[in-house]
């Protein structure tokens, strides 16, 4: 895994998915306790480039190693 991420902090707002170069992101199907759909990384597809995590407003993720 390259990508961690805090799936309660997500508000669905698609800007994460918008710029992943890799369209390693989706949504899950389980919502959040805020009621919101949150972030799942395909680790096959994400090359930890650190775009979500710079493009993200609420400190989703975090880039490991
Ligand atoms: S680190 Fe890069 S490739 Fe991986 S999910 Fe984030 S934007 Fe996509
Ligand atoms: S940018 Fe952040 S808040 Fe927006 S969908 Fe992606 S992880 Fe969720």
């Amino acid at each position: 895994m390259k990508v961690e991420i805090k799936p309660e902090r997500c508000k669905e707002c698609g800007l994460c998915s918008a710029h992943c170069p890799k369209k390693a992101i989706s949504h899950s199907h389980e919502p959040n306790a805020a009621g919101y759909h949150p972030v799942i990384i395909d680790d096959e597809k994400c090359i930890g480039c650190g775009i979500c995590y710079t493009t993200c407003p609420d400190g989703v993720f975090h880039i490991l190693g």
